[in-house]
């Protein structure tokens, strides 16, 4: 039994662990990919920034370049000294190949028409650029300095213009011109690589037409690639993963090994002109808040593992100990001699052994259904309890008297049995519990009886001996002094009886005796005590009888005794003494009186009654 709960428990258990288990992991996995993805999420923020703050770093370079050359280049003198000027950017743009870190500038000089007046890269000047450069018509309408990236016929770039102003004769400033640095975009990409960052820079699909003087002619989907070193193993693995999926994704997207995600390259007018694409390996994020998270959740399971197994074994240790003390409790309960029964809520939960021998082996649950309660097989009996005891039901009765023996007989199967009944309560928690133990008492009441029978018997003459006669006259005495009735006495004695004896022997004399008894108790009520007294003197009680009564029936015997005869005793006669209870009396003074009547008669020559 123990054997078949332990497997059961095992199997719970492992069945809660694998739920658990299954449950966590699957919790945790989906905790685990929010927090890769919210990872990569952030990941794409901090790309972002980051070309944004190279973008406006870069800018701000070429501003300052700008800046710098409006001062240094005396280009108030633009018009006067074209050529100069022209040798000027040349030379610069040279000396910064040569000696910086910015290897492809460019420097345009514009006059204040809008008309190019030389260019760092060509020797072509003089063509006007008003018609096909938006930037250049806000300069014009409106001269300050102006930061830009633009698509042009090459690529796309990086732009600063700074105006330039001429003071005229009247010491006024008047515009005279633009100075624009051009820087390539690519530059972006290199600031990008130390960030572990692979750029690809595309101009969108728009400006195809426009770049009809690329540098590598690479399009992918009608985006050029505006790259200056092209990474072709690159482009091919974001043409395979779909250019535009990357595009136009509103965060990022991801292959089995990278990361790539793209962001918008705005102009001045906040079009998108181009994406710079960016792509990182996956196995270079540390995803160190992802680690912690697994690491943790994987302690937390363990633990939850762990502990849903030691509350297992303390529940199954538990309940191990719960059927161990219900069997000893069981054990103790059979081994109780007699029935015995566990109510609660005065309804029985358990009961022994002696129950179900006593009840012929039916389950709890079909004896209480067919007896519905115990009491229902109560028998009424003298001494025993009923059902109803005053006002109170007999359970009650039982519990408010807990000193007395109290004794019921159940009537069951034809068969009276008697039992001595104990009821204790015990409290367990809020509710009531008490255990009634009945045990089988009809054997010894039986002898019982036979022994107070046999205690208040003569031997001899089977009528009542002294003891039983005193018994009752103290009974007798009692209820005439409660109720007030009458009661007499009639003492009497055999008249020369040791005659008999002498005469007729012993055993005769007993014979005598025996018939004596039996003459004077048909002459009597039943409600008369007829007792031996002595040994050939008998006495009777007569409740509710007085003075008169007594004294006729006292005659009735004398006369019907003197009238048997007794073989081969023949005649007999009696004496007799009757005296009726006083106010005054005690028992000794009312036996007294009844004995000094009886002497009285004797003196008065024997056969007579006398009345005292
Ligand atoms: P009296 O008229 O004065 O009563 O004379 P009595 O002979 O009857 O005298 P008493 O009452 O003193 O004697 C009682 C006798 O009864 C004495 C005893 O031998 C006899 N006796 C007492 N008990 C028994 C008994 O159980 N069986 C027999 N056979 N005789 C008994
Ligand atoms: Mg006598
Ligand atoms: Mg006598």
């Amino acid at each position: 039994m123990l054997g078949q709960h332990k497997l059961i428990y095992i199997l719970l258990t492992l069945c809660t662990v694998l739920l658990v288990w299954y449950t966590g992991n699957n919790y945790f996995d989906h905790q685990a990919k929010q927090l890769y993805r919210d990872s990569l999420v952030k990941e794409q923020k901090i790309v972002k920034d980051q070309i944004n703050e190279a973008i406006a770093q870069k800018q701000e370079s070429l501003m300052a370049m700008a800046i710098t050359l409006s001062e240094s280049l005396d280009l108030i003198e633009l018009d006067r000294h074209a050529d100069q000027s022209r040798e000027m950017i040349k030379t610069l743009t040279k000396k910064l190949k040569e000696y910086t870190l910015y290897k492809n500038i460019w420097i345009q000089l514009i006059n204040k028409d809008g008309i190019s007046a030389g260019r760092s890269w060509t020797p072509k000047y003089g063509d006007n650029l008003i018609q096909i450069r938006r930037d250049l018509q806000q300069m014009l309408k409106q001269p300050r300095p102006i930061e830009n990236i633009s698509v042009g016929k090459f690529s796309v770039s990086l732009k600063a213009m700074i105006p330039m102003f001429k003071t005229g004769d009247d010491k006024k400033k008047k515009f005279n011109g633009v100075i624009e640095i051009i820087a390539h975009f690519n530059s972006i990409v290199n600031a990008l690589k130390k960030y572990q960052y692979q750029t690809l820079i595309f101009v969108d699909k728009s400006y195809k037409k426009q770049l009809t003087r690329t540098l590598n002619n690479t399009f992918v989907d009608d985006y050029y690639v505006a790259n200056f070193i092209l990474d072709q193993k690159l482009i091919e693995q974001v043409n395979q993963l779909g250019l535009e999926k990357i595009l136009y994704s509103s965060s990022y997207v991801e292959d089995r090994a990278h990361f790539y995600t793209s962001i918008p390259i705005k102009n001045l007018a906040q079009n998108t002109i181009a994406y710079a694409v960016v792509v990182k390996p996956l196995n270079l994020f540390e995803f160190t808040e992802l680690h912690n998270f697994t690491q943790n959740a994987q302690i937390i399971l363990a633990s939850l593992i762990l502990l849903i197994i030691i509350g297992f074994i303390i529940f199954y240790w538990r309940q191990h100990e719960i059927t161990k003390q219900k069997n000893y409790f069981k054990q103790v309960l059979d081994s109780s001699p007699g029935i015995m029964v566990i109510l609660q809520e005065k309804k029985p939960i358990e009961v022994n052994r002696g129950f179900y021998d006593f009840f012929n082996n039916q389950s709890l649950p079909e004896i209480m259904n067919r007896i519905g309660c115990i009491d229902n097989l109560f028998i009424d009996n003298e001494g025993c309890l009923s059902r109803i005891m005053g006002k109170q039901s007999w359970f009650d009765y039982v519990l408010e008297h807990p000193l007395e023996h109290h004794k019921i007989t159940i009537h069951y199967m034809d068969k009276n049995s008697i039992f001595s009944v104990n009821l204790n309560r015990v409290y367990q928690d809020s509710s009531d519990f008490y255990i009634m133990s009945l045990n089988d008492i009809s054997q010894l009441e039986h002898y019982k009886n036979e022994l107070e029978h046999l205690s208040q018997t003569d031997s001899l003459t089977s009528i009542g001996n002294r003891y039983y006669f005193e018994k009752r006259l103290q009974e007798e005495f009692d209820r005439s002094r409660r109720y007030h009735h009458s009661l007499s006495l009639i003492l009497l004695d055999i008249d020369f009886f040791k005659r008999i004896n002498d005469t007729h022997g012993h055993d005769i004399g007993d014979i005598v005796l025996k018939e004596l008894s039996h003459i004077i108790k048909d002459l009597l009520r039943r409600s008369d005590i007829f007792a031996r007294y002595g040994g050939e003197e008998f006495i009777i009680l007569m409740p509710e009888s007085n003075i008169v009564e007594s004294e006729m029936t006292a005659e009735r015997i004398r006369k019907n005794i003197e009238q048997h005869s007794f073989l081969p005793v023949k005649s007999l006669t009696i004496s007799l003494g009757v005296t009726q209870l006083t106010k005054e009396d005690d028992i000794k003074s009312f036996i007294k009186r009844a004995d000094q009547a009886l002497y009285a008669a004797k003196n008065n020559g024997r056969n007579q009654v006398m009345i005292d």
